[in-house]
């Protein structure tokens, strides 16, 4: 029996939709059933028909900050200690802030959860989150693909209990999973012992993080429920960790399946019903081809991290040859109407390898690679579907990553540094900082030592003293960075141009230079953003052609205050970075 609230739904493309939806990934009778339970939940949070978009999903002003709940502490709670930062310092940059997983966890800094519905009581209380989520638009994790080996869930099905019992993949060691692709080298099943007697439950990513079984459709109500519980403590992005690994079918590569997919546009459609200003982003640190796929038809994410954009900008800026970059981003197809990138250069993860696949010849790898071990960094490595190892993320701050090995000039480094930061903020998307970059944290190499994880390099936490002490000292690279950066955001923040749905034109303007054109979406501003990719000054004469796409020849600096007149030749100091505008 169809439970009556349906009928007050009727109308809701998007419920049909989903009924549709759960009838592809369950069948007629367990999606009919699964539709029923649906109907009672959205009925339940008395939310529905009349949702609506309050206004435009982003802007110019948009930025997001990528930090750990406890990334400064002072001995108040530390998420307290993040948003007072926030407030003092960062509230007219940044718009957005990334709270990676605050919950209770056993591993994998956070990605391991115990309990979904708590705050991690060291890191602070869900008023806290509240607190955060009232001043900046909130972007919280759905770690959806697993949980945490000592989660409530997996100790029920160790204990044989319901619904637990029936929420993880018992695999079979007959099976052929050879095909089977994965961003680890541990062992893909796991064996434990249960009161049904041994099991090799499914382990995508480290025996503590045991993959929750999709296929059983009460799985995704649980997260449909947390998600209620995340929306209404002021969360306005999700970030779908590791979407990708989510739906397994034997003998596949168990990786970006349609069911897979299927699940984000119901997502996509769930938050339509319930809370339409609730954005998505995917999480998938695969080659670019794959990762947009998680837009779909603009019926899938709203927002994909450009995970193209790190390791290529890397290699650009450590050969001093922008030719691979522009390359790329000329070629890049605006995402569906309706959806963005987010840019970033660093995340508390390591830079993925893979997303270079195709796009940069494998011996500028290799050269990239043993750049990143010659400035103290590591490159870790994933098993393939032949047993083979590859390299899959290079663990360094970005900072070192562009430091030069031979030659340290502080001041050089710093430009070199604060030019890549320009780059995301000029491409079409929304711009991301992580904490460390902000702040110019350098390789935590003792962090590695004391964990033995070298993801640890990247995810120094700052004593409040410590970081004020930085922040203090003008002459420290820390605040010649946080002050430069800062003003860079400021600045961006004031240009339409920058919107992200706005016009995009990459200019092949030779080795040396990366430079694009933006144009604000309704045309009335533009800027043509210029990056100097070498240590040298370079002198660089615009071709008539770039220059008949803009409104004049002259053109006034807004980060540097100059006017440039672009019909003679532009003297660009080392890695000087310029946004020249028109506009009224
Ligand atoms: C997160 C990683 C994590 C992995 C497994 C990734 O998306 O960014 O930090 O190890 O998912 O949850």
């Amino acid at each position: 029996m169809v439970d009556w609230r349906i009928e007050k739904y009727c109308e809701c493309q998007a419920l049909g939709r989903m009924r549709d939806r759960l009838d592809r990934l369950y069948g007629p009778e367990l999606g009919a059933k699964s539709f029923n339970r649906l109907v009672m939940l959205i009925g339940r949070y008395g939310v529905g028909e009349d949702a609506a978009p309050s206004g435009e999903k982003w802007s110019e002003k948009d930025a997001l900050l990528i930090s750990y709940g406890d990334m400064i502490q002072n001995g108040d709670y530390p998420l307290a200690s993040l948003r007072c930062f926030m407030e003092d310092w960062l509230k007219d940059a940044f718009s957005m802030v990334h709270v990676l997983p605050f919950f209770p966890y056993s591993s994998d800094d956070g990605f391991s959860v115990i309990d979904y519905r708590e705050v991690y009581p060291p890191l602070g209380k869900w008023r806290h989150i509240e607190e955060l989520a009232g001043q900046f638009r909130l972007m919280v994790d759905l770690v959806l693909n697993h949980v945490s080996r000592s989660s409530e869930w997996f100790k029920d099905y160790v204990s044989y209990i319901a619904p637990g019992r029936h929420y993880f993949i018992e695999g079979d060691l007959s099976w052929d999973l050879s095909k089977v692709v994965r961003p680890r080298s541990s062992p893909l099943l796991t064996d434990v012992d249960t009161r049904g007697g041994k099991k090799h439950v499914w382990t995508t990513f480290s025996d503590d993080q045991i993959d929750l079984d999709f296929r059983n459709p009460w799985v995704l109500f649980e997260f449909l429920d947390i998600l209620l519980l995340y929306i209404k403590s002021g969360a306005k992005i999700i970030r779908l960790d590791a979407i990708a690994y989510l739906w397994k079918e034997v003998g596949t590569s168990c990786i970006h399946l349609p069911q897979t997919h299927e699940v984000v546009k119901f997502l996509r459609d769930f938050f339509a019903i319930v809370s339409p200003d609730v954005l998505i982003i995917t999480e998938t640190n695969v080659p670019h081809e794959e990762n947009i796929s998680y837009f779909g038809e603009g019926d899938e994410a709203d927002i994909v991290y450009q995970f193209t954009l790190p390791p290529l900008l890397m290699h650009g800026l450590q050969s001093g040859d922008a030719t691979y970059l522009t390359n790329w981003a000329a070629e890049l197809a605006d995402p569906p109407v309706g959806c963005t990138f987010l840019n970033f250069t660093a995340s508390h993860d390591g830079i993925g390898v893979r997303p270079l696949e195709g796009i940069l010849p494998d011996r500028a790898i290799e050269t990239l690679l043993q750049g990143i071990k010659m400035r103290g960094g590591k490159v870790s490595v994933k098993q393939n579907a032949d047993g083979s190892n590859s390299p899959y993320e290079l663990n360094i701050t970005y900072v070192d990553a562009l430091s030069d090995p031979v030659n340290e000039d502080e001041e050089l480094h710093i430009a070199r540094f604060l030019c890549s930061q320009a780059v995301p903020l000029a491409l079409k998307g929304i711009p991301a900082v992580y904490f460390n970059s902000l702040v110019a944290t350098r390789n935590d190499s003792r962090g590695v030592q004391r964990t033995g994880k070298p993801r640890a390099i990247n995810r120094y936490r700052w004593q409040e003293r410590e970081l004020d002490k930085v922040l203090a000292d003008n002459d420290s690279m820390g605040s010649k960075v946080f002050n430069s950066y800062l003003r860079m955001l400021r600045v961006r923040r004031g240009h339409k141009a920058f919107h992200p749905d706005g016009g995009q034109q990459v200019l092949k303007l030779g080795r040396e230079v990366f430079g694009l054109v933006r144009r604000a979406p309704d045309r009335s501003e533009t800027i043509l953003a210029l990056h100097n990719f070498r240590s040298s000054k370079v002198e660089l004469a615009l071709k008539p052609s770039d220059i008949t796409r803009l409104p004049s020849k002259l053109g006034q600096d807004v980060l540097g205050k100059s006017e440039y007149d672009l019909s003679k030749p532009i003297v660009l100091e080392p890695y000087q970075v310029v946004w020249l505008r028109w506009g009224k």
